[in-house]
């Protein structure tokens, strides 16, 4: 099932399941259902896709038992799964896939489907959000995952120090992205997402590449990402200019680049995540430009592009070491052009903040 070996001995997997089995009890909860998707590549290695087919882990006091369609119970079995003591039990068309899922309070990952949780919903089960409870336990990362999202942004970095040659007056946004695809590619497995946002494509971050041609003097908002073959994941933006910017852009940008500093500054264990956020804004806010911030400042990565702790106002989550998360503000002028600057960075030590030294 698994092409790969994984980076983590099974002991690693063992404990991580020990500690959801903790969270369980300790929440009063009935159970956990984690099916595939990051939460299970984070708990058994498993990147298993059954379809529309029933497969999940499920955590309950008692027991920890991998339910998958039976066609794929050899493979589990002789995976993490197997050498860590989950039973595996497979069922086959026509047998009851849920039986072993609790009613009850149960935490379920968000990669379950509606069609299999309205079923479960119908016999009892009450959803809990998972990611809620699982993110105690994935949020702080662990050495060897450090590890890896270090060679993610490494990886990443070395795709960013070719961009100046590939961004010229005369190309097209999606040529620059075909060159980015395969510079990617050369460090990753898979490309997650590319962003080549020249010109007024850069006020708008959802924006992915298109058939505009680059001319002298435009702003250009690159935002890449990919997944290593252990699964984790980069992101990284860097706003490039062709020719030369104008004074309000440089202006702008060196606000940016103090707002990014200072979010970087003020992210430290202990800090909760709407602080760091509201740091960025502030610095923003203050140089005149607030009306031109339109997304959260930053979010959590791992096995999943995306996740806690998600830097954003209304998240009082406290910081703690070992988390990992971007810190990428941005100014979006709206018909005209943008600029982001966006890092990861891991909180690996406490320590006093340069002030209070
Ligand atoms: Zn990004
Ligand atoms: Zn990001």
């Amino acid at each position: 099932m698994s092409e790969r070996s994984s980076i983590f001995p099974p002991e690693t997997f063992r404990s991580r399941l020990d500690r959801v089995a903790d969270l369980v009890e300790s929440r009063g909860l009935d159970g956990a259902l984690i099916t595939p998707g990051p939460d299970l590549e984070y708990l058994l290695d498993s990147r298993i896709a059954t379809h529309e087919r029933f497969a999940g882990l499920v955590v309950t006091p008692g027991r920890r038992v991998m339910v998958v369609p039976a066609v794929d119970a050899a493979d589990m079995r002789s995976s993490v799964a197997g050498a860590i003591g989950v039973d595996v039990v497979g069922w086959s068309d026509g047998e009851d896939p849920y039986a072993l899922v609790p009613a009850g309070d149960v935490a379920v990952s968000a990669s379950t489907t509606a069609d299999h949780l309205t079923l479960l919903m119908d016999r009892g089960l009450r959803p809990v959000n998972a990611t809620t409870v699982l993110r105690d336990v994935f949020m702080r990362k662990e050495e060897a995952e450090i590890g890896e999202l270090r060679r993610a942004a490494h990886a990443i970095d070395e795709v960013h120090r070719r961009v100046p040659a590939i961004l010229r007056a005369g190309v097209t946004e999606n040529e620059v992205a075909a060159e980015l695809e395969a510079l990617i590619l050369a460090e990753h497995r898979s490309v997650d997402f590319i962003i080549v946002g020249s010109g007024p494509h850069g006020a708008d971050p959802h924006h992915d590449h298109s058939d505009r041609v680059i001319r002298d003097g435009d702003v250009v908002v690159v935002d890449i990402g990919g997944t290593l073959d252990t699964g984790y994941h980069s992101d990284c933006t860097r706003t490039y200019v062709v020719g030369e910017p104008d004074d309000r852009q440089r202006e702008m940008y060196a606000v940016l680049q103090a707002a990014q500093q200072r979010g970087l500054d003020v992210a430290r264990p202990g800090v909760t995540a709407q602080e760091v956020d509201r740091a960025v804004r502030q610095v923003i806010d203050e140089a005149g430009y607030g009306e031109y911030v339109i997304h959260r400042t930053g979010h959590g990565i791992g096995l999943s592009g995306h996740e806690e702790p998600f830097i954003i106002e209304g998240n009082d989550l406290v910081l703690e070491e070992s988390m990992a998360f971007s810190v990428e503000p941005g100014l979006y002028v709206p018909g005209s052009w943008g600029a982001r600057i966006e890092d990861i960075i891991c909180l690996l030590y406490t320590s006093p903040s340069p002030r209070d030294r």
